[in-house]
């Protein structure tokens, strides 16, 4: 299918959406924010065939999928609302990924994974050639609030919180989590100021948590009998012998929340929604980062982590 066909094809199956005045077909795309406040959040984000998934075994859909919800997940973690996504694609013109029907699915998968959180897909770029399939999403947030939620706003003493299970991911979840943007729309709006600051666990606890700590210039004490343990995470660990408590450690990929909370907002974000949010631990000022196990005794740091891999 020549490039002119396959946008023409995109534009007849590009659905109305009354937050998009101008769409697809002109030179930029126009979106309407919604709600009162004028701040829009935006976010770039790059999935890459054998990196971030796998054309041998996953199908365009999954690719798709898996792409968009990335991008929508860094939404979740910024508490905003997705008000429209656009995607780049570069095509391979042979082998997994190649081919007019793969184009297709893949772009109808994207549409429906943003559909989701009623957000559009109001443009993108499509090219070929002779390397492997590469999909670029970015995404423009409307602010839910007038206060941005960051990363860098944890203070001594907040409680810290994930969502969610985590470990394991790579059994499947990494190709079919849903972006908890519902989920933090639910605590900001419950906690307020109170929620100090937030992230998306993307490469892991192991490596995320240090990176709102040093954001937020303070430490953390983390509980790890209290560490939310995937069932994935068994699994795996029956077959690989590493602890279950490691994989919800260093595993990537799990897309769930990681926020600090004042303790005295804990009561309010209890039973939100039939998503568990577990308290994991405690910021502290002295800016070191340790596990406490059962026993009360701190260990280091692991210095473990999770790289990109399909
Ligand atoms: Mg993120």
């Amino acid at each position: 299918m020549r490039e002119n066909d396959f946008l023409k094809w995109i534009a007849e199956h590009t659905p109305v959406h009354s937050g998009v005045p101008l769409g697809i077909g002109d030179d930029m795309a126009a979106v309407l924010l919604g709600g009162t406040n004028p701040l829009a959040l935006l976010k770039i984000d790059q999935c890459l065939d054998l990196v971030h998934f796998d054309l041998r075994k996953h199908s365009a859909s999954q690719a798709g999928t898996k792409a968009v919800n990335r991008c929508l997940s860094d939404c979740a973690a910024m508490a905003c609302s997705p008000a429209a996504i656009m995607i780049s694609v570069a095509l391979p013109n042979e082998g997994p990924g190649s081919g007019e029907s793969f184009a297709q699915e893949l772009f109808l998968a994207c549409q429906a994974a943003a559909a989701k959180f009623n957000c559009p897909l109001v443009g993108g770029d499509t090219s070929i050639w002779d390397q492997r399939l590469a999909i670029t999403v970015a995404a423009l947030g409307a602010a839910t609030s007038n206060k941005l939620i960051t990363r860098s706003g944890a203070k001594p003493g907040d409680t810290i919180f994930v969502s969610g299970a985590l470990g394991g991911s790579i059994l499947g979840r990494h190709l079919s989590f849903s972006p908890r943007i519902e989920l933090a729309k639910k605590i900001l709006a419950a906690a307020g100021e109170k929620l100090h600051a937030m992230m998306d666990l993307s490469d892991g606890l192991a490596q995320d948590l240090p990176r709102l700590a040093t954001a937020s210039n303070v430490g953390a004490e983390i509980h790890t009998a209290n560490l939310p343990i995937h069932e994935d995470a068994y699994t795996l660990s029956e077959n690989d012998h590493i602890p279950a408590g490691l994989h919800a450690l260093a595993d990537g990929e799990d897309y769930e929340l990681l926020f600090a909370l004042d303790p005295e907002a804990v009561p309010n974000i209890v039973n939100l929604t039939d998503i568990p949010l577990t308290a994991i631990g405690t910021v502290t000022a002295d800016k070191k980062l340790a596990l406490v196990d059962e026993t009360g005794k701190s260990h280091p740091w692991p210095n473990i982590g999770w790289q990109h891999k399909s």
